[in-house]
């Protein structure tokens, strides 16, 4: 499971992740909803150590993120120990950052060479592999910049899947694409979310949410409002906060 361990993150006098408590259970979807600056993206990135909370801590199986247990507190981990943790951990956000100069099939297949993981011709067999899987196997010899924003980003997912991440952690994958692509790459997440993969999504998507989420979760003001099944938070949610902020979304 992701247990993350009453968080807090402030950017100066400004609190930003105020006592966040939340389990992931593997295999399970979750969907985070909130509105603008309410710490969603900074919450995703407590999760694998590119913030560093203040108090608090997160772990994956049991595993500390970033950190160690040193006497009564928590000492961080040498850089290196980070990375090789974050490499479990997939991320895909909403730039897709790819890399310009690689074809889609190196763009895939670089992570598992650089961190050891895979020969390189390991690596390009699994790229072919996931970049079937999310319906690019005609496109692996193109450069990034000639796929639209949908198929870039079912690249940038391939590409987190290439590591063989225990969990994938999506930041606003669709909001920066046009909308009449924004389905094909709904369609890719939905598929590894009924395929067991552990997910977190952060997404204003609300329709979506409703058909993949184990279980939304509600934030605003860097704190957990509710959270439940979709029938519960989006059909009948208890907090005037939610309801404002899904009266806004839909
Ligand atoms: P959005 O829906 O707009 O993406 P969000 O819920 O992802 O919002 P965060 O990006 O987590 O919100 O930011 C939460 C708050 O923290 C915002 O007020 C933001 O301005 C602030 N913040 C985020 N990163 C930093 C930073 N590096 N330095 C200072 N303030 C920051
Ligand atoms: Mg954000």
């Amino acid at each position: 499971a992701l247990e993350i361990h009453d968080v807090h993150k402030s950017y100066g006098a400004h609190r930003v992740l105020d006592g966040i408590d939340l389990t992931v259970r593997p295999g399970e979807v979750t969907v985070v909803l909130g509105p603008s600056g309410s710490g969603k993206s900074t919450l995703l990135r407590v999760v694998n150590h590119l913030e560093k909370p203040e108090s608090g801590h997160v772990s994956i199986g049991g595993e500390l993120i970033g950190v160690r247990r040193h006497g009564d507190g928590l000492k961080e981990l040498s850089e290196r120990a980070i990375l090789a943790q974050r490499s479990r951990i997939g991320f895909v956000f909403q730039n897709f950052n790819l890399f310009p100069h690689l074809t889609v099939l190196d763009n895939v297949a670089a992570a598992p060479v650089a961190t050891g993981k895979l020969t390189r011709q390991e690596a390009r067999q699994l790229a072919k592999e996931l970049l079937e899987r999310v319906g690019l196997g005609e496109r692996v010899g193109a450069y990034p910049r000639r796929l639209s924003g949908g198929q870039q980003q079912r690249v940038a997912i391939a590409r987190a899947l290439a590591l063989r991440p225990g969990i994938i952690l999506f930041d606003e994958p669709t909001s920066a694409l046009d909308p009449e692509l924004v389905g094909e790459v709904l369609a890719v997440i939905k598929d590894l979310a009924s395929g067991g993969t552990t997910l977190v999504i952060v997404t204003h998507e609300i329709g979506f949410a409703r058909e993949v989420a184990d279980r939304i979760v509600f934030i605003d003001g860097g704190k957990i409002v509710e959270q439940g099944p979709p029938a519960e938070v989006l059909d009948r949610p208890r907090h005037e906060r939610t309801r404002d902020f899904l009266r806004k979304v839909l």
